[in-house]
């Protein structure tokens, strides 16, 4: 059965300010965000009723603002609170939360600084996948066509929705050709993250993953190498060549929806999801709410 489409469910939107309902929660169609990518966002996991990293992700928000020259005029605080309400008022406590910041419809054209900066805040159910066995057998990734872009050609950095074209055109490719989604090397040719995620890689015990200067330095990825970190595991971020791949021994992606997820082959390479990935899996799994470990 279909899914329910996203702009036709019960519940409230937080937009501007206030709750709205659900199905109200509509733009005009001459809005700067949509015609010239003038939009950021953000992906968050609520468990348990609470944010992980919920002050990490506004500071990130805000910055994906700036970096696009416009200014979100909320504080960390405040979104943390627009955040919360949008939590309680849906009565949600497993949630995926998604905020969402664009300019508005005062200007059409590609100038716009004069335009008014909206945010919206929605929230929906969406337990944690948490079967370990059945997850423990990995995630296919194929190889993507297109690279992340050099940050002297597009903010890079910024978590916004112009750079997800070419992560939609990636994985829409990698799903036809049979796999559930696609490794993308940046511009110089390096490893660089997946369409939603970012990837690190086992080698003697040691984790390995790319230096995050031209795509999304991704919250999961900090929090993996903190906890990492605190158990004496040694993480190296360096270059990562596509020539590398195959002197893995496991390989695993990170980002707030898929947490931790084992990756069992890249195009003809092949992984055997182990004890490495299994320990950080239970690591993260044990930070986003104690209520998980002990499931
Ligand atoms: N890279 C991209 C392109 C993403 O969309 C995401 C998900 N937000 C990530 C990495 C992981 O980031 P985070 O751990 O902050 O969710």
């Amino acid at each position: 059965m279909a899914e329910q489409p996203f702009d036709d469910r019960d519940g409230w939107i937080w937009l501007d300010g206030r709750m709205v309902p659900w199905r109200d929660a509509k733009l005009h169609v001459l809005t700067h965000g949509l015609h010239y990518a003038s939009s950021v966002f953000e992906g968050e996991r609520a468990y348990g009723g609470v944010i992980f990293k919920s002050a990490e992700h506004s500071r990130r928000l805000k910055a994906s603002a700036r970096i696009l020259d416009f200014e979100i005029p909320w504080t960390v605080d405040e979104i943390g609170a627009a955040k919360a309400e949008a939590l309680k008022r849906n009565d949600l406590a497993d949630a995926y939360v998604r905020p969402v910041a664009w300019r508005g419809s005062e200007i059409m054209g590609v100038g716009a600084a004069k335009s008014a900066s909206h945010l919206a805040i929605a929230a929906w159910p969406w337990a944690s996948y948490f079967d370990p066995a059945a997850r423990m057998r990995g995630v296919r990734l194929d190889m993507a066509e297109y690279r992340r872009p050099d940050p002297a050609t597009a903010p890079a950095l910024a978590k916004a929705g112009g750079l997800y074209m070419i992560c939609t055109l990636s994985r829409h490719r990698a799903e036809r050709r049979g796999f559930a989604d696609a490794l993308m090397l940046d511009w110089r040719g390096r490893v660089a993250e997946c369409t939603a995620a970012n990837v690190f890689f086992v080698k003697d015990g040691a984790l390995h993953t790319p230096i995050a200067d031209c795509f999304l330095s991704g919250i999961t990825r900090a929090t993996v190498i903190d906890l990492a970190r605190a158990r004496g595991v040694t993480v190296v971020e360096r270059r990562i060549l596509p020539e590398e791949l195959a002197d893995f021994s496991e390989c695993f992606l990170t980002g707030t929806a898929a947490e931790v997820t084992p990756v069992s082959a890249i195009g003809e390479v092949a992984y055997a999801p182990g004890a490495a990935t299994a320990a950080i899996m239970d690591a993260y799994a044990a930070a986003t709410g104690p209520r998980r470990a002990a499931a």
